[in-house]
């Protein structure tokens, strides 16, 4: 722990405190260009540079001469070059071999596909390389070892301290450079005040913020470096969390909600028209979003299950609680053919229960929709299901209270804000996704929404069948599918392209259609269904396929979201090694809706030996689980994009360490 300071080195500090802010060029070393170099790496003030930490350290405590060093371990090595050679092998491939020696001995390092090396080292330079030590071939050998040429910038450096950052860097700016200016800026700068209570940080057995920043930019050991990184991380995920409460609380700023009534006559009609019993999840999910319709705060909350699940009914039932307090509901989809089957599958319930319903797209009639509007404009209708079409101007509401979406999470908030604008007051929102956000990222990612999760399916259902197959037993498979369309069951056939593209072996939707419908399947009906087909073609083709006037249809993803066909128990992926877990099993998930039993036909694009990825998805069935694999193997910026949200840019902790989350 710091000692009180005295009132003049608080003011000083509180003064470098406030220079936090402050642009960088105000800084010792940078010069316009650099502050435009270090622009292009996000940093713009001086705390940006501050938490601009080294990617990676230059351990010399770790040093060892070549001959003592011990196989399989990660060492600095410091050593001359004697000599570079450049291979070719093939064409677009390049290997770099640098021989170094120092007073025990000789070692490679190898670089594959870095030509680079070859211009950034020189024979004669004294280099300090840092990596795993590998034995092949009789010699010592690092495979594409960290290196550093040791200038007596960084000699300096070492003489106080063992060890060295390595910045990442840009044009204009290298690495020893970086660490002048950040050395710098931390010296003129860096004795900041905490921003975390005195408490807090000896509770947690944290460095303070200024020795964090010192500690994880020239480390007294590494273990300091660590600590001093886990300090950071954790204020910028506190940082993360408080942005997205403030948020919230900015959004709902001063409103006071509708106070819904939650156990009335219409509710109470509603479950008594069910079909079947709610799962004890559903009824859990139910009591939350009721609950929330009913309290003093404005609802943010997103109901999380995996397909199958359940979570339609379950909006059903907000649905008619706001019908039992005199308010209205809107809830959107993404899609018409979405809209649609909320119409199909609540609509009947509502009626059952009295509760007045329309559902509006973008080709319902214009005199057919004048009608709606004006029965929502005067209230009589309750609840409107329909796309984006509900943003338009002409849709006004009387009071609405509710607004459901599904399947767009990331735009739910948004789509809350135009919606705003047509009621007097800011209403709840219930947001519903089937996309598997592993449990581990949704603290951060949804942080703003309380969530409420479905992990059981209903009861009677059977667990889907996957089998993988290889391209040449497509026929066996195409024998077995025969089968179940002969009994009356439809198939899903995915392909990932639309149209072929002569060079390579990825199936299409076209090809495949004209292939199927004229050879083996020439007395089924097939069809196929695409993204460049009309909006109005597409919900042709998917309401036939719904009533059954199809057999087969040869889709894109686009029946990805949502689509609820129980009597479709076949799903055929092309080229399923080319498609994230996730994504396939959403695909998987449009199958298994029903009482049948379903299967699932993953189909390699070659006589490869499928992946332990695909064979995951082989074994389970668990969509939460699928993901946090996928999150393993893949990261986050793979599965969901970068900068679609603001916990995937985050620097320096990582949104998969759910342990510094949850604290
Ligand atoms: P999702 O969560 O994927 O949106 P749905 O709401 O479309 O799932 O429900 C899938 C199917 O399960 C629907 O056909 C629905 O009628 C049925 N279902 C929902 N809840 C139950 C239940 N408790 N018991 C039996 N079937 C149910
Ligand atoms: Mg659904």
């Amino acid at each position: 722990m710091e000692s009180r300071p005295s009132i003049g080195e608080a003011a000083d500090r509180i003064q470098k405190t406030c220079s936090l802010g402050d642009e960088v060029s105000c800084l010792r070393y940078v010069t316009e260009n650099r502050a435009e170099a270090l622009g292009r790496l996000g940093i713009s003030r001086v705390s940006d540079l501050l938490v601009h930490v080294p990617h990676r350290y230059l351990d010399f405590s770790s040093e060892t001469s070549i001959a003592y060093t011990t196989i399989g371990t990660d060492v600095t090595i410091r050593a001359k070059v004697e000599k570079i050679t450049v291979k070719h092998p093939r064409p677009r491939m390049s290997i770099v071999e640098v021989e170094a020696v120092d007073a025990t001995g000789v070692m490679t390092a190898v670089f594959f596909r870095q030509p680079w090396v070859a211009q950034q080292l020189h024979e004669g330079d004294e280099v300090a390389f840092s990596g795993t030590m590998t034995f092949a071939y009789g010699f010592h050998q690092m495979k594409a070892p960290f290196f550093e040429v040791i200038t007596t910038e960084s000699e300096k450096m070492k003489s106080h301290a063992k060890i060295l950052p390595v910045h990442p860097a840009t044009e204009g700016i290298s690495p020893a450079w970086m660490r002048r200016i950040i050395s710098a800026a931390l010296a003129d700068q860096g004795d900041v005040l905490d921003w975390l209570p005195a408490r807090l940080v000896a509770s947690r057995g944290f460095m303070t913020f200024a020795r964090a920043l010192r500690e994880v930019h020239f480390p007294s050991s590494m273990a300091a470096a660590e600590k001093a990184r886990r300090r950071l991380a954790y204020d910028e995920l506190l940082c993360l969390q408080m942005a997205l409460l403030a948020r919230r609380t900015f959004e709902c700023r001063g409103d006071t909600p509708f106070v819904h009534t939650i156990d009335g006559p219409k509710k109470r009609a509603l479950l008594a028209a069910l079909p079947f019993e709610l799962t004890e999840e559903q009824r859990a999910a139910a009591h939350d979003i009721l609950h929330d319709m009913a309290a003093p705060e404005i609802m943010n909350r997103l109901l999380l299950g995996d397909v199958g699940t359940g979570k339609t009914v379950v909006a059903a039932l907000a649905l008619a609680a706001v019908a039992d307090s005199g308010t209205q509901a809107a809830m959107m989809a993404p899609t018409s053919v979405l809209a649609k089957q909320y119409a199909e599958k609540i609509g009947p319930l509502l009626t059952a229960a009295d509760i007045p319903w329309a559902l509006v797209t973008g080709s319902t009639p214009a005199a057919e929709r004048t009608g709606i509007e004006n029965r929502l404009a005067t209230g009589a209708i309750s609840v409107i299901f329909g796309t984006s079409a509900l943003l338009s101007e002409g849709i006004n509401f009387r009071q609405l209270t509710l607004i459901v979406i599904d399947e767009q999470h990331r735009f739910g908030v948004k789509q809350r804000q135009e919606l705003l604008v047509k009621s007097s007051r800011m209403p709840h929102l219930l947001a519903m996704t089937a996309t598997p956000i592993p449990r581990s990222l949704q603290l951060t990612v949804f942080g703003e929404l309380d969530i409420s999760t479905i992990d059981e399916l209903p009861s009677g259902r059977k667990p889907i069948k996957t089998q993988i197959w290889a391209p040449t037993n497509i026929e066996n498979l195409y024998d077995s599918v025969e089968i179940e369309v002969s009994k009356g069951r439809q198939v899903y056939i995915i392909c990932s392209l639309i149209d072929d593209n002569p060079d390579n072996d990825t199936k299409s939707v076209e090809i495949e259609y004209r292939k199927l419908r004229s050879t083996i399947f020439n007395h089924r009906r097939v069809a196929m269904l695409h993204g460049k087909m009309k909006p109005d073609e597409k919900d042709k083709i998917m309401n036939d396929f719904s009533v059954h006037k199809i057999d087969i249809l040869i889709s894109t993803t686009v029946v990805e979201v949502g689509v609820n066909i129980p009597n479709a128990t076949i799903m055929i992926i092309e080229n399923a090694d080319k498609f994230g877990l996730s994504q396939l099993h959403q695909l998987r998930g449009r199958v298994g809706r029903g009482e049948d039993q379903s299967y699932c036909h993953l189909i390699m694009s070659d006589h490869s030996k499928p992946s332990q990825r695909l064979r995951e998805i082989e074994k389970s069935n668990d969509g939460f689980y699928l993901a946090e694999v996928d999150l393993k193997l893949r990261g986050p910026g793979e599965i969901y994009g970068k900068s679609q949200h603001g916990a995937l840019d985050l620097r320096i902790a990582s949104i998969g360490d759910t342990k510094m989350v949850e604290r």
